[in-house]
């Protein structure tokens, strides 16, 4: 069977494969296609679908945003966008500078907790791209301070958790909006995170349907094998593309291989092709 991975995340963001690595990864690893998802910057696009041109191997552009949610995480995937659009790279600079103010403050609050962390050793790790979280994570880890992501994650860095930042969000509704302005289709990214039960969830789904959304990313590295199942259901009751990806970061999220996650991901290539079909019928010229 062919398969892909639409959830990858490169050195633009907190990946720590730079975009062509990832797409030489992605060849060598036998793959079919890979779409490049990074966190809120499309930096990495260009040297990205370059790369695939020149070595003859699909690759797809997309982005992954953060949006607003009370109760869990919420993330949306945005596949064949035009990513050059002003309108849409105006938004993502604002989430950038979001970002940019958040980092200090987490690195304050851990120093206030009397931890050893400077924002320069923050800023080594994470290669010039944008900074995130995963990227504090793995100083945690590198200084001893703890003895993993998760411990760092769990301990420090999650929401709710003593050096937790909140960050600035949109609303999903507007999330979905901007996506579509720029001729991409929106994707529900890791439904799991939402911690939703199964009547919220299908009633939360059928909201984002209504505002426009086009999948569900049905195959994900920590869903479960009921999860798997429930999501494909979903995905047939309101007529969305099914999707799947590893949510590859190299370095920067310990044990997960490119298009295998914890090893038994299989995200079979006509998923591409229906999601392909469905942009051009429905997002490619609105
Ligand atoms: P940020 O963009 O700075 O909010 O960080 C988000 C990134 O942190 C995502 O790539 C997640 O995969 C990662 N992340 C979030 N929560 C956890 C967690 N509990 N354990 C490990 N990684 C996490
Ligand atoms: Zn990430
Ligand atoms: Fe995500
Ligand atoms: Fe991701």
């Amino acid at each position: 069977m062919e398969l892909i991975d639409l959830h990858t995340h490169s050195t633009a963001s907190d990946g720590s494969f730079n975009p062509e690595e990832l797409v030489l990864l992605a060849k060598k690893t036998g793959l079919k296609a890979i779409a490049l998802t990074d966190h809120d910057t499309v930096e990495g696009l260009d040297k990205f679908l370059e790369t695939g041109k020149k070595i003859n191997f699909e690759t797809i552009p997309g982005v992954e945003l953060s949006a607003y949610f009370e109760k869990g995480t919420l993330h949306i995937l945005g596949y064949f966008l035009d990513y050059h659009n002003k309108t849409f790279l105006s938004r993502l600079k604002s989430f950038q500078e979001a970002r940019a103010e958040r980092n200090p403050k987490i690195i304050k609050k851990l120093q206030d907790l009397g931890i050893a962390i400077t924002y320069e050793e923050v800023k080594l790790v994470s290669g010039g791209g944008q900074i995130g979280r995963p990227h504090i994570a793995r100083v945690l880890v590198e200084k001893g301070i703890v003895k993993d992501f998760d411990t760092a994650f769990e301990q420090f860095l999650k929401k709710g958790a003593p050096a937790y930042v909140e960050k600035e969000r949109i609303e999903p509704k507007e999330c979905i909006e901007m996506i579509i302005a720029a001729n991409g289709i929106p994707v529900l990214a890791h439904p799991f995170t939402l911690h939703l039960d199964n009547e919220a969830l299908e009633a939360f789904i059928k909201k984002l349907k209504n505002w426009g959304l086009g999948g569900i990313e049905v195959y994900y590295t920590e869903h479960t094998p009921e999860q798997t199942a429930y999501y494909i259901q979903l995905a047939q009751k309101f007529e969305l593309c099914i999707t799947g990806g590893s949510d590859f970061h190299g370095k920067n999220k310990e044990g997960i291989i490119l298009g295998k996650g914890y090893g038994n991901l299989e995200v079979p290539y006509y998923l591409l092709e229906r999601l392909k079909e469905k942009w051009e019928k429905d997002y490619k010229g609105v």
